[in-house]
């Protein structure tokens, strides 16, 4: 079967979630390719090549874009069968003729052979009941996929390098109401194997990498598996850095790993701090305060590693104080630097099955379900709030086009939000990334834009 393997987008690294099931179908003995439309041309002889076509949607950015780049499919090919998988899976069944999430990648492969059960229905399958998530599967293939070194990059003191992207864990422990992946994995956990994470490293590195993303949904959340792989990475290839994904609970709580994380080069750490209002963090059941995420800021930093916080800062109970009192906290605990400016205008996105939908302080902002954005719609109990966010939005969107650094565009939002300017921490060489956006935003003009025009 000729079989064409889709990505849309996956946070601007090459895309674990099509390498590795491209690599279960070749060992079937189909013939597959791969096409990610982050960086690659819409291709619609690919699309007349295929037999069979999937898309993966790991979050809403991607899932987004899928959308239009399937009603393409549908206009070149109208019986072409179409699934699409990953955590934004199930949510995509009024456009696909199946559709995945969970531990998909086996199922993607039962799919293509015709062996899914149709008595479950083709449409939502939700697969969780492998017991490691990549047991016997093969290396991930990778060289289906564009090189390493035309994705994001690391980013430190002035200088760019190659990053890989592993993952050592699927689904997440913990159920934060705002989060889609309780939506399908509900507090469950499943671990990939120690040689499995290696393997996929190990090619990467030898394809280039120097620095490698852990891109676990968090990656303490089996602290004993990890600790085990970064001794491993760190024994193998002792020059590569890395990054990974931590609650700020999770920070504190293993305080006592973090020495050997850096001394194993763990550079920064992302950590989905949200919002610097209490009530606002226990209604989302984040399981920390503001306070605890100024400690975690303080504990890395003493260990030599940065955080990068990721923010939230509006729902329907946002008021401009706590807007301000974000951006306060960000120049007090000097981390301008760290965080990426799209950060200050998320906002709170409600996808079918969300945690939130049924808070009671959610009942009186709740609006509609509009298919067109994949989210209930929600206003805020200060309509202010959302013009602020718009433009909020629209300054990131412009200073950045303009080249600003992100001092600059800091500045320039707290004004937007009338603060005074303040003398900050200019440094703009602290680790980072090189692709600024965030799984849960919407996607913008240039994203949404791109499948069209090509
Ligand atoms: S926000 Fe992070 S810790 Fe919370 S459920 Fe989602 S992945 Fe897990």
């Amino acid at each position: 079967m000729r079989v064409l393997l889709v990505t849309t987008y996956e946070l601007g690294h090459q895309p674990l979630l099509i390498a590795a099931p491209a690599a279960r179908l070749r060992d079937r003995g189909h013939d597959v390719r791969c096409l990610d439309l982050s960086i690659q041309p819409w291709d619609p002889e690919l699309v007349d090549w295929a037999e069979r076509i999937a898309f993966s949607v790991p979050m809403h950015t991607a899932m987004r874009i899928a959308r239009q780049a399937i009603t393409l499919v549908r206009k070149l090919r109208p019986a072409l069968p179409v699934a699409c998988f990953g955590l934004y899976g199930p949510f995509m069944d009024d456009v696909a003729d199946h559709v995945l999430g969970g531990e998909t990648d086996a199922a993607l492969v039962d799919w293509v052979d015709g062996r899914h059960d149709p008595a479950s229905g083709t449409r939502v399958v939700v697969h969780l009941g492998r017991e490691a998530a990549q047991a016997g599967a093969p290396v991930p293939a990778r060289d289906l996929l564009p090189s390493l070194d035309q994705y994001a990059h690391l980013a430190i003191a002035g200088e760019e390098r190659v990053v890989g992207y592993v993952e050592a864990s699927h689904g997440c422990a913990h159920r934060c109401r705002h989060c889609p992946v309780p939506v399908i994995y509900d507090g469950r956990l499943r671990i990939v194997e120690l040689d499995a994470v290696l393997a996929d490293a190990a090619q990467q590195i030898a394809a280039g990498a120097q620095h490698i993303t852990f891109g676990d949904p968090d990656f303490l959340n089996g602290a004993q598996h990890s600790l085990r792989i970064v001794r491993a990475l760190h024994e193998r290839h002792p020059d590569v850095t890395f990054d990974c994904t931590v609650k700020v609970e999770h920070v504190l709580r293993h305080e006592s790993i973090w020495a050997e994380m850096a001394d194993a080069r763990c550079l920064f750490v992302v950590s989905a701090f949200e919002s610097v209002d209490n009530a606002t963090l226990d209604r989302l059941d984040k399981g920390h305060t503001a306070a605890d995420a100024a400690r975690a800021v303080a504990l890395l930093r003493e260990r030599r590693i940065e955080i990068r916080p990721s923010w939230m800062p509006f729902t329907p109970w946002t008021t401009l104080r706590q807007v301000q009192d974000l951006l306060e906290f960000v120049a007090e605990y000097d981390l301008v630097g760290n965080v990426d400016p799209v950060q200050y205008s998320i906002r709170l996105l409600l996808p079918e099955g969300s945690l939130l939908l049924d808070h009671p302080d959610l009942a009186s902002h709740l609006g509609p379900y509009d298919p067109e954005r994949s989210s209930y719609t929600w206003t805020s109990g200060d309509p202010a709030m959302d013009v602020l966010q718009l433009e909020l939005a629209a300054i990131v969107e412009q200073r950045q086009t303009a080249g600003d650094d992100i001092p600059t565009i800091y500045q320039a939002l707290r004004a937007a939000c009338d603060l005074p300017e303040i003398a900050v921490n200019a440094d703009t060489g602290r680790p980072r990334l090189t692709e600024p956006w965030f799984c849960c935003a919407e996607p913008n003009a240039e994203q949404l834009g791109g499948i069209a025009e090509r």
